[in-house]
């Protein structure tokens, strides 16, 4: 099929990607021209495993070429995948601002070309959002009537930065929210390839079950780190509590998001929680459950704060800035906010993510760190080495081997393991060892 893929983002990227790998014939959008000129050059403008290589292959193979011109991009496809950005406003509501711009856009163009286009809304966005904010606009812009003149799906996306290319290929669902069998059947061949069940169920259900995955997954992480804190006021070894009661094979628990950790953080958990709970205020609708789960994490990155702390150092070397380790995504990531309020209060800090590093590099995320964050940008070190040398506290919230391999053992550095690092067994019995997520 011949698809169009408006922005070139985490989830724009990696669609587009994929999907030339499947055979598609692909053309990527994006208003930023970094962005549309690395996939132009074959690489890609984010940090991801296998989507580098991905990107230069499909790209060589002529199935993946990206433009900023909305007109061209569909008049070369009959499907448009819409993956632009929905982030939280001021007051926890959800952004629409991106994605009403790009349907007036897409509306337009397809008015000017005739014949029948169907656009897939693969963003995140609140239930009623496409049927009652971009179907009009589609309509209005395009000059027809949606699931006549043209197709309308949606279809959210439930990758895990980090594990991306992989999840595409090997996906936990597919949901396929349609507005008539025509538009759904459009959505159902672009993945005829890929593995899983596929869900095909009305516009607005399929809204509301990207915001029931992301919301369990942070009361997950937020029971599992809730948990880990009081088992460690109590002298109890979380992750042994944890992995009993995950093998009860009765309770038949999924393990993922439960792992005593760090605080949660990215661009989807936290402003889709936000968005919802701002939703449930808004329909008068009770959500005390929902409405803790924020602030159950920031008491967590709160609890770390406190552990550095109590260490009484003030030399502080930081491992690890994106919001997990495997991306250089820095939105809200607790590493960032970590690091902000401990410059905040004094601290000599100096920092270590060779993810970002590498973003910076290739000019992905330079813009974010340059504008958002300068204040870190000047602390950021080239090297595992420079952070240990200046270090009397490390904190350790990546798994990236080359730092995991340098950290010292007893010789004086405080380690304090945010993550539960892979020899924390180990580590537990040295001094200096501080775990936060025990
Ligand atoms: P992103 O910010 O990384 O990418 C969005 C891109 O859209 C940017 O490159 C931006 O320049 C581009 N854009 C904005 N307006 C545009 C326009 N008019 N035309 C063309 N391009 C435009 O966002 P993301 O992380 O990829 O997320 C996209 C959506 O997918 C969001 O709704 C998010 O909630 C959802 N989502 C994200 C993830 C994730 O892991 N990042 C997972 C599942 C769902």
């Amino acid at each position: 099929m011949r698809v169009s893929v408006f922005g070139l983002g985490y989830v724009g990227c990696v669609s587009a990607a994929c999907l030339a790998s499947l055979g598609h014939e692909v053309i990527g959008v994006d208003v930023n021209q970094v962005k549309v000129d690395l996939v132009n050059d074959g690489k890609a403008p984010l940090v991801e495993e296998r989507i580098g290589e991905l990107i230069a292959e499909v790209v060589r193979a002529g199935s993946l070429r990206a433009t900023t011109d909305v007109r061209e991009a569909i008049m070369d496809s009959e499907v448009s995948l819409i993956c632009v950005g929905t982030p939280s406003e001021p007051n926890g509501s959800l952004c629409t601002t991106y994605l009403e711009r790009v349907t007036e856009e897409i509306g337009a163009a397809v008015a000017e070309r005739g014949g029948r286009q169907t656009v897939v809304f693969r963003s995140t966005m609140l239930p009623g959002t496409c049927l009652n904010l971009l179907v009009p606009i589609l309509e209005k812009h395009a000059g027809g009537t949606a699931g006549v003149d043209f197709g309308v799906a949606v279809n959210p996306e439930f990758l895990r930065e980090g594990t991306s290319v992989r999840d595409f290929f090997d996906p936990p669902k597919t949901v396929i929210g349609e507005l008539d069998p025509a538009s759904g059947d459009v959505v159902a061949a672009l993945y005829d390839e890929v593995p899983g069940e596929v869900f095909r169920v009305p516009i607005p259900t399929a809204e509301a079950i990207k915001y029931a995955d992301n919301a369990f997954h942070g009361l997950k992480i937020g029971f599992a780190n809730e948990l880990g804190a009081v088992c460690r006021a109590l002298g109890v070894d979380s992750h042994q509590v944890i992995d009993v009661f995950l093998a009860d094979r009765k309770l038949n628990i999924s393990p993922a998001y439960l792992r005593p950790g760090f605080a949660f953080g990215g661009s989807c958990l936290p402003k889709d929680l936000r968005s919802l709970v701002h939703a449930a205020q808004r329909a008068d609708v009770s959500v005390p459950i929902l409405s803790h789960v924020l602030p159950s994490n920031a008491d967590h990155l709160q609890r770390a704060v406190e552990l550095v702390e109590r260490t009484g150092r003030r030399r502080v070397g930081l491992f690890g800035l994106s919001f997990k380790p495997g991306t250089d995504d820095l939105r809200e990531s607790p590493l960032v906010e970590l690091a902000e309020r401990l410059f905040g209060k004094g601290y000599d800090l100096r920092i270590y993510d060779p993810n970002v590093n590498l973003s910076r590099l290739l000019g992905a995320n330079r813009e974010y760190i340059e504008t958002r964050l300068p204040h870190l940008a000047q602390l950021l070190a080239e090297s595992v080495d420079e952070v240990l040398d200046h270090a009397e506290v490390c904190l350790v919230g990546t798994r990236d081997p080359a730092v995991l391999s340098a950290l010292p053992h007893g010789d004086g550095t405080v380690i304090v393991d945010l993550i539960h690092l892979p020899d924390a067994e180990a580590r537990r019995a040295e001094p200096g060892y501080v775990g936060l997520a025990w």
